[in-house]
């Protein structure tokens, strides 16, 4: 036992320059750690609220009802309690909610605890964060994949991310070619007379006039280095499809035309086709379970259905959502469900269910590698950190580079499956 003695909270700026919320948690012992909220750009509709006080948004004091949170209702809860059981606290913080996605407490200010208290755990019991969230030795590391590409904002490719899915199994080698295919990239466009800019999550902003346009490139500058889609890589797409789904239908600015959900399967299936795409996320709304479960027939295993706010990183959502037929893959973003335990709890039932399971960050990050450590503890198949770009990004993947380096130190060489490609 290792009690917590102090639950402190401070207002800091996330990748975006927003405001976040940052809990710091001191333990018996003289431990400390640090740990902010991430924030989604694309917030599906059932997810952890963000208790903040908008109107003072872009400013600091934004922040103030989550300190307000802290300070009144979390401290009080958790000091004297055991920081290196991260189940009991986190139980207690769902408890002195008391309802659904901590809407008295604040997600934000449920999951920065969280995290915070894992983070001291792990340093409470000197061991590695992903040795202390997880109940067994990691058999196996995440595969990183990338956003090599991100719709401008303002272009019609708005919300679409393109996703890089390297095929090796090795963090290193993926990380290659993440960075190679990102540079190749960059030459292609400015070839094509595009300014290169990062986007918000590493990639590069880029306006193509479509989907087809930029996945095209992309494969064009993967070949620029030698890599064959299908063989050495696979392409993905974050559709965002809430964000587009209106009573009229799917209204995706790069769509001449509202479409509905068959012709929005038909155009999947046409890419699944004709491009090396085997990972679609959120391509419908969450409430379009129908549409769901028939592209998930239609694809049969060809590509991956992959609900983000189809199931908010929530055990009980993917239970039933996979039970259903609507997806064969989850994100698990901890600051969509609230705390640590929920999260590895969701990645546990993902494997259960055999389907793919990627930690995600959010559009609005911080330097903490956090993530890294959780998708290491909860045997996901991929790491979802933006592109090989901003230190917001790279510290997760360069944190996946230390622990291969570990593991790799602890076993003889064989003994540990480096990183699946996922259960695909
Ligand atoms: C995503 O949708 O997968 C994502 C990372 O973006 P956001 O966090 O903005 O929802
Ligand atoms: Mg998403």
């Amino acid at each position: 036992m290792r009690a917590i003695r102090e639950v402190g909270a401070r207002a800091v700026f996330d990748s975006n320059g927003i405001p976040a919320i940052e809990v710091e948690i001191v333990a018996e012992g003289g431990v400390r750690a640090a740990e902010a909220a991430p924030r989604g750009s694309t917030t599906g509709e059932f997810e952890a609220y963000v208790l903040e006080d908008a109107a003072a948004l872009p400013t600091l004091a934004a922040v103030a009802p989550a300190l307000a949170s802290v300070a009144d209702l979390v401290r009080p809860a958790l000091i004297g309690r055991d920081v290196c059981d991260q189940r009991a606290v986190d139980t207690a913080l769902r408890e002195l909610d008391g309802g659904a996605w901590f809407r008295r407490i604040g997600g934000n200010v449920a999951v920065a605890t969280s995290m915070a208290v894992a983070r001291a755990g792990a340093l409470a019991t000197g061991r590695p964060l992903y040795r202390h969230l997880a109940a067994a030795r990691p058999s196996r590391l995440p595969v990183p994949m990338f956003n090599i590409a991100d719709g401008a904002v303002g272009s019609n490719t708005v919300y679409t991310e393109f996703l890089l899915l390297p095929t090796t199994r090795e963090p290193a080698a993926a990380l290659d070619q993440g960075v190679r295919v990102r540079a190749a990239l960059a030459a292609r466009l400015a070839g094509k007379g595009h300014r290169c800019s990062d986007s918000t999550q590493g990639g590069w902003s880029v306006d193509l006039g479509g989907c087809e346009p930029t996945m095209e490139l992309i494969v064009s500058a993967a070949e620029d280095c030698g890599l064959v889609g299908g063989r050495d890589f696979h392409l993905g797409l974050d559709l965002s499809g809430a964000e587009f789904a209106g009573p009229a239908g799917y209204v995706f600015p790069w769509s001449a035309n509202p479409l509905s959900t068959a012709d929005l399967a038909r155009r999947y299936l046409d890419w699944v086709r004709t491009y090396p795409l085997t990972f679609l996320e959120d391509a419908f709304a969450p409430t379009d379970e129908a549409a769901w479960r028939g592209l998930r027939e239609r694809l049969a295993g060809r590509a991956a259905v992959v609900g983000d706010d189809l199931f908010a990183s929530d055990a009980e959502r993917i239970d039933r959502g996979v039970a259903a037929g609507l997806a064969d893959g989850a994100l698990i973003k901890p600051n969509q469900v609230g705390t640590v335990t929920q999260a590895l709890d969701a990645l546990a039932l993902g494997a259960r269910h055999g389907i793919s399971t990627v930690v995600s960050q959010r559009s609005g990050e911080n330097a903490s590698d956090f993530i890294t450590h959780l998708a290491v503890a909860g045997g996901a198949d991929w790491l979802k950190a933006g592109g090989p770009a901003r230190m917001d990004r790279v510290a997760k993947f360069n944190e996946l580079l230390r622990i291969a380096e570990e593991l790799s130190r602890e076993q003889p060489a064989g003994e540990t499956e480096a990183a699946s490609g996922g259960r695909r």
